[in-house]
C-alpha cells in the first residue's frame, strides 16, 4: 500500500519521532502550522476517521492520551495547544492514514481558516 505513514511505521521513511509505544507514533509534521507540530497516528492504516469502527475506541484514546503525554514532554500542557483530526475534502484531509495533529507553541486563531 502506498501510504506515507505506513512506511514511517514501517521505518522505510525517516520521522523525528517524539513518542512510540505499542498501538501509536508521534512524530514532528514536515510542515509545521505552530513552533509545536506534531503528528500522531496509529500503527494500523485507517484511512479515515469514517472508517473507525466501535473497535477502535481504545486506539483513539490511546491517540489522546499519546498527545497529552507529548503536549506535557513539550513542555506546552499547561499553555495549551490545539488536538486536529482533519477528515476528507472539507475537512483538509491531505493523508489518508488517520492522525492527530497537536498544534503549540503560540495563540490560536478561532474559528480555524
Ligand atoms: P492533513 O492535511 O490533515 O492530512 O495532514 C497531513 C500532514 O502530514 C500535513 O500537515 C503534512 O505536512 C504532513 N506530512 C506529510 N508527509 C509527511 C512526512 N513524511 N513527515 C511528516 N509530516 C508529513
Amino acid at each position: 500500500m502506498d501510504c506515507i505513514f505506513c512506511k514511517i511505521v514501517a521505518g522505510d521513511v525517516p520521522a523525528d519521532k517524539l513518542l512510540e509505544n505499542d498501538h501509536v507514533i508521534a512524530f514532528r509534521d514536515l510542515n509545521p502550522q505552530a513552533p509545536h507540530h506534531v503528528l500522531i497516528i496509529p500503527r494500523r492504516h485507517i484511512a479515515t476517521v469514517n472508517e473507525l469502527s466501535p473497535a477502535d475506541a481504545a486506539l483513539v484514546g490511546e491517540m489522546s492520551l499519546a498527545a497529552g503525554q507529548v503536549a506535557r514532554e513539550l513542555g506546552v500542557a499547561d499553555d495549551g495547544y490545539r488536538l486536529v483530526l482533519n477528515c476528507n475534502r472539507n475537512g483538509g484531509q491531505t493523508v489518508f492514514h488517520i492522525h492527530m495533529h497537536l498544534l503549540a507553541g503560540r495563540q490560536l486563531g478561532w474559528p480555524p481558516g
